[in-house]
């Protein structure tokens, strides 16, 4: 039973649904979820929401990057410090700008909503969006329900089966910005837990330099989380002294080298080393250096801060379906995943406000050239 109609239903209201509403006539929309809090938002940057970045080009995606340029563009990393420039925000490390609370975040673009589970959508002449307390009638759907990744934050794939459903193919899922295990000849790191160093890892053609964490399941920290990424299967190489001028003396190297010491005696003891001289511990040193190991996988959608893969931009016109007129995709459904450091968010902010423009233009609405 058809119980509201609108112009625009947007369904979930997490980072990119309700970025869109931002920038939309409060009566042409309805923003149904299942959640009132946005519960990515709030865990996100672990509470202080870590929205943007400094530097923000498609280098920092995996996807098309063609269409990323032209997101990013149209709505930048200064657009969105401008928009949240009355929130109390700093810059940190890496050059990611992070809230002082994601609540903040939050307050500035948090709108009504529907609160209801979304179930599926038919087109019939209109949408019709079935959702558990009613059907809503709408002329546009903009689909922003996220990725799979996080189940306990209120994900669903619900925007993947409504994308199959119009015949649209969905890049495969893979947890992403996530932890890795490791194999049996690296358990030795799973004794390291609680321990973190700063580290050089190249995966693929990319290089991070940030800190890993040991953890009993394998290991994780920004640089890890990154590195996952980017890890298709095969081996990743690891300089574990990254920034460090090897000093001569007759210091054994667990006292010579800058390294947490629990570290160095595991590392020394799995590869048959003595803690010898420096002088006499070239082969150790070189393997510090140039530690290549393959990991055995990550630790799953669970624990995956994103999830890669989604919805084919090959389908998409500008973010719209090239089957079906007025279906639109924002935010992490779209095959489009940024690194660690604020990148998600803006892909959020800057797709959603891709579209809300694409939808004021259609609808000829003044929120236009209001960036
Ligand atoms: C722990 C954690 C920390 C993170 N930290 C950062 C960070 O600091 N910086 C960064 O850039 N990115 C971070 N991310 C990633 C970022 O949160 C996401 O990329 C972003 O929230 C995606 O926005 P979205 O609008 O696409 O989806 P979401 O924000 O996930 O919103 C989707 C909405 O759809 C709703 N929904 C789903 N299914 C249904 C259904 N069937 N019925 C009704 N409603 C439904 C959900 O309740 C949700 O509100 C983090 C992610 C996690 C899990």
């Amino acid at each position: 039973m058809i119980i509201q109609k609108t112009d625009i239903a947007i369904l979930g209201a997490g980072a990119s649904g309700l970025f869109l509403a931002s920038f939309l006539n409060e009566k042409d929309y309805i923003l149904i979820d299942h959640s009132q809090i946005p519960l990515k938002i709030k865990a996100s940057g672990g509470g202080k929401c870590n929205f943007t970045n400094e530097f923000v080009s498609s280098e920092n995606y995996i996807g098309n990057k063609k269409l990323i340029a032209k997101v990013l563009d149209n709505f930048s990393n200064r657009y969105v410090l401008e928009f949240f420039k009355n929130i109390k925000y700093k810059k940190i490390k890496n050059n990611q700008y992070f809230a002082s609370s994601s609540n903040e975040i939050i307050k500035k673009i948090d709108k009504k909503k529907f609160l209801a589970e979304i179930l599926s959508v038919e087109k019939d002449g209109n949408f019709i969006v079935h959702t558990s307390k009613g059907d809503i009638k709408a002329k546009k759907v903009v689909i922003a329900t996220g990725g799979i990744s996080y189940k306990k934050l209120g994900a669903t794939d619900i925007g993947y089966q409504i994308a199959k459903y119009f015949g649209h193919t969905v890049i495969a899922l893979t947890p992403a910005l996530v932890g890795l295990s490791l194999q049996k000849e690296q358990f030795w790191m799973k004794k390291l837990s609680g321990v973190s160093l700063r580290v050089k890892i190249k995966v693929g053609n990319k290089t991070f330099f940030d800190d890993v964490l040991f953890s009993h399941r394998g290991i994780t920290g920004p640089v890890i989380l990154n590195s996952s990424l980017y890890w298709k299967k095969g081996k990743i190489k690891c300089d574990f002294l990254p920034e460090v001028k090897i000093k001569k003396s007759n210091k054994t190297i667990s006292n010579a080298l800058p390294l947490p010491k629990r570290f160095i005696l595991e590392f020394l003891k799995a590869h048959n080393f003595q803690d010898l001289p420096i002088s006499q511990s070239n082969q150790a040193l070189k393997m510090l250096q140039n530690y290549e190991f393959a990991p055995a996988g990550n630790f799953g959608f669970d624990k995956a801060e994103v999830t890669k893969g989604g919805i084919s931009t090959d389908e998409l016109e500008n973010l719209e379906s090239k089957f079906v007129k007025d279906l639109f995709f924002i935010g992490e459904i779209v095959n489009v995943t940024g690194e660690l450091g604020g990148y998600n968010f803006q892909w959020c902010f800057s797709s959603a406000k891709y579209v809300a423009d694409n939808i004021n233009k259609r609808n000829n609405k003044k929120y236009v050239t209001d960036k």
